[in-house]
């Protein structure tokens, strides 16, 4: 079962209760379908208000800025990865200078040595020394790689 609007020339509108479209264009055909205020039988079908008046698309609200998430501390995984990562960068990029590492860096300090990149391992007592010189280094905590 369908429902049309249906429309007369004489712009009476009335509702038409047809089996399926083709019932009503039958109908319309042999001018079956009249007008109930005027009886007037060319009648037309009203397309559906929905099919005229279509709701135009709503623009997307301008996209908000998404607020920056608080840092949030780097989960164990997170600093572990982060720690291979500079592990590597400077396995890469720093000479190896081994257990040499405070005297080295002494000695670049100090203008003694080319200037340079470098890692290793100092002693506790070492590091704790260069600090003291006022020796510019950095002490990275080594990761524990799963093997
Ligand atoms: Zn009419």
């Amino acid at each position: 079962m369908v429902v049309y609007n249906l429309v007369c020339p004489k712009k009476h509108s009335f509702e038409g209760w047809f089996p399926s479209f083709e019932d009503f264009q039958k109908q319309a055909d042999r001018k079956l379908i009249s007008c109930p205020t005027c009886g007037s039988t060319k009648i037309e079908k009203v397309p559906h208000a929905c099919a005229v008046h279509v709701k135009k698309e709503q623009p997307p609200p301008p996209a908000k800025k998404p607020e920056p998430a608080p840092a949030a501390p780097p989960s164990p995984a997170e600093f572990k990865e982060m720690l291979i990562r500079v592990h590597h960068y400077i396995k890469e990029n720093y000479e190896d200078v081994g257990s040499r590492f405070a005297e080295e860096a002494r000695h670049i300090h100090h203008g003694k040595a080319d200037e340079r990149p470098i890692h290793g391992t100092a002693t506790a007592q070492e590091t704790k020394e260069l600090a003291e010189e006022g020796v510019p280094f950095v002490t990275l905590p080594k990761p524990e790689l799963d093997s």
